[in-house]
């Protein structure tokens, strides 16, 4: 059996009161959660999720990284400093970063490089747009992303990577995919890989991200190739992430 891991995306939220709360609310709801659980959370509030989630049984994590190790990168944040903050996930390629930043393909392959060489793991998010789904390329396009990283890194650095399929027309927007339509995209990305190395694609961690709530999670979560999810939105709220989190 694999494990399921529930991360939250907290995108661009939260303020150190928010998040103090937030996070109190979480922490007093873990006790019957059986699945790993983590947040991601914006680069600043690293130090207080790192002091107030240690020695619990949240893990933490940011949502982008620098690929570069060191230098002249104004803004930017390295893997070493994610580290040095105790984060264990890295999330990379989000679709908002490669819509909104432009990250191609290759960026996204060096960022997951990145993590990997710091010794965290990456989360690595593929999906397609609308367009792109109602032009029946979904799956070329999940493969030519997973295709980027396996190129670069090999498939066997996928066996320290979680993947997030999050289909672009399902993050906050509401609209999910349904659990076969999520089932089908995730049991072809689990055999893409199993023709590749069939011990990686067995322990690999493929979670879904769109729109996941609590109403939703636990017929998405009881698919075969669906280990848990990525969740924006409902991670802002402590009971509706917790509702997520045990339905995993
Ligand atoms: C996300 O940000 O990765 C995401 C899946 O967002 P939401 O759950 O709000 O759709």
């Amino acid at each position: 059996m694999r494990r399921k891991l529930v991360a939250g995306n907290w995108k661009m939220h939260g303020s150190l009161a928010e998040n103090e709360a937030l996070l109190a609310g979480v922490l007093a709801g873990m006790a019957d959660v059986k699945a790993g659980v983590a947040v991601c959370v914006p680069y600043p509030y690293l130090a207080q999720v790192q002091s107030r989630l240690t020695g619990s049984a949240v893990a933490w994590g940011a949502q982008n990284l620098s690929q570069h190790a060191k230098g002249a990168f104004t803004g930017e944040v390295s893997a070493s400093m994610l580290k040095d903050f105790g984060c264990a996930y890295v999330i990379v390629g989000h679709s908002e970063r490669r819509a909104l930043y432009g990250e191609s393909d290759a960026v996204v392959a060096d960022k997951f490089a990145a993590v990997q060489a710091a010794g965290l793991t990456p989360i690595l998010c593929v999906g397609e747009t609308l367009e792109e789904r109602e032009g029946g390329t979904t799956e070329a396009v999940v493969a030519r992303q997973l295709d980027a990283v396996i190129a670069q890194s090999g498939v066997a650095s996928l066996a320290k990577a979680v993947l997030a399929y999050e289909p672009v027309w399902a993050i906050g927007t509401g609209k999910t995919a349904s659990p076969e339509q999520a089932q089908a995209v995730h049991a072809f990305i689990r055999g893409k890989i199993r023709a590749l190395d069939a011990g990686v694609a067995e322990g690999l961690v493929i979670q879904y991200g769109g729109s996941v709530k609590g109403s939703n999670a636990v017929e998405l979560f009881s698919q075969a190739d669906i280990d848990g999810g990525l969740i924006g939105g409902a991670s802002l709220n402590a009971e509706d992430f917790l509702a997520i989190c045990r339905a995993a």
